[in-house]
């Protein structure tokens, strides 16, 4: 069959990450796009919120104050999800009941003192100091003998459970390589083992060339919604030179990373002239003290958002019981992210 066929009639596509199917149905979407072009009501967030726990020099819930910081600021999250000290105890009843103890931490990243300000709103420079965060962080929490998996992610907006605009991101560090790295680094073993190349280095280099999925690139990144995309406008970031952790940057390739940041974030802005939510987050080599020849670093963005700044996507009924359906197809999607400008639309001269 071809692949224009394809595209015209139901079809499941390969996940290689995780190895797991989406169902795509592209004959339910015959009709034009009707994205929203209105756009919606311009928020007003202050630069300062004295209510805000992240905001410069304000009171967290624990009763300490935030210092007066002037780029980025990391704590431990005050209701970490994991903690260090979690006794060691491992239960099993006749393999039915089976549960372990995880020792782990929690920590925020502010990604700038500025209440109002996103990824998208930031400037290249400032989201570089992000960058340097998030490699410390790694850096120091990969270390703890304990602790084999790092996972930084990003949760924006309300529609994503997370009510403070304030910009800034999580990082759960833990003993266990959780579900979805696990899955992947499964797969980059068994493609690595087999061809001797990275799953994504190949991967890759066939999307550059057919450029059909492709949103951005620069010299060291690039953009796409992946073939196996099952939110509406999902992206995968790709560094063309096979790095397994954000400490492997070189200087140029941070630069460009902070770069590609900056633009998918203001495409998405744009998408919907809204600031759009995503949970986003980078997919890493474990820290558990092996090498990771296999590994290559990439960075997920899941956004819900369908055909407006309102209209989300909903995953439930076949998708909660049987597996991920969508109706746009990724090379659709793909090329209204391609075609939308880098400069962000509250930017622009009206
Ligand atoms: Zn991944």
């Amino acid at each position: 069959m071809l692949k224009d066929d394809l595209n015209n009639f139901p079809h499941r596509r390969k996940n290689i990450l995780t190895g797991e199917w989406v169902l795509v149905s592209p004959h339910r979407t015959q009709r034009p796009w009707l994205g929203e072009v209105s756009k919606s009501d311009l928020e007003t967030i202050p630069q300062y919120d004295p209510g805000c726990y992240l905001c410069p020099g304000n009171k967290r819930a624990n009763g300490e104050f935030n210092p007066d910081y002037k780029n980025t600021f990391v704590f431990t999250n005050d209701f970490s999800a994991l903690i260090e000290d979690s006794p060691k105890a491992v239960f099993n009843k006749k393999n039915l009941l089976v549960a372990r103890s995880e020792k782990g931490i929690c920590k925020v990243v502010n990604f700038s003192p500025r209440h109002d300000l996103t990824l998208a709103e930031m400037d290249e420079g400032d989201i570089e100091k992000v960058i340097l965060a998030w490699q410390e962080e790694f850096e120091n929490l990969g270390r703890h003998p304990h602790i084999n998996h790092v996972q930084i992610f990003e949760n924006k907006g309300s529609m994503m459970g997370n009510s403070n605009p304030h910009p800034h991101c999580q990082i759960w560090a833990q003993e266990s390589i959780p579900m979805e790295p696990g899955k992947e680094l499964k797969n980059f073993k068994q493609y690595f083992r087999k061809n001797k190349r990275s799953l994504l280095s190949d991967y890759l280099k066939l999307e550059l060339r057919l450029k059909e999925r492709l949103v951005y690139e620069n010299s060291s990144f690039a953009v796409v919604v992946p073939y196996w995309a099952v939110w509406p406008f999902e992206t995968l970031i790709i560094p063309k030179r096979k790095i397994a952790d954000i400490l492997q940057l070189k200087e140029n390739e941070k630069k460009d990373f902070s770069n590609v940041l900056r633009v998918i974030t203001t495409k998405y802005d744009n998408l919907f002239s809204t600031s759009f939510p995503y949970s986003s987050g980078i997919h890493q080599a474990p820290t558990d003290g092996k090498e990771h020849k296999e590994w290559h670093l990439h960075m997920h963005f899941y956004p819900p958002l369908l055909r407006s700044a309102a209209i989300k996507k909903f995953m439930v009924g076949y998708e909660m019981l049987a597996e991920p359906q969508r109706d746009l197809t990724p090379e659709y999607c793909a090329s209204i992210l391609y075609g939308l400008s880098d400069v962000h639309y509250k930017h622009r001269k009206q």
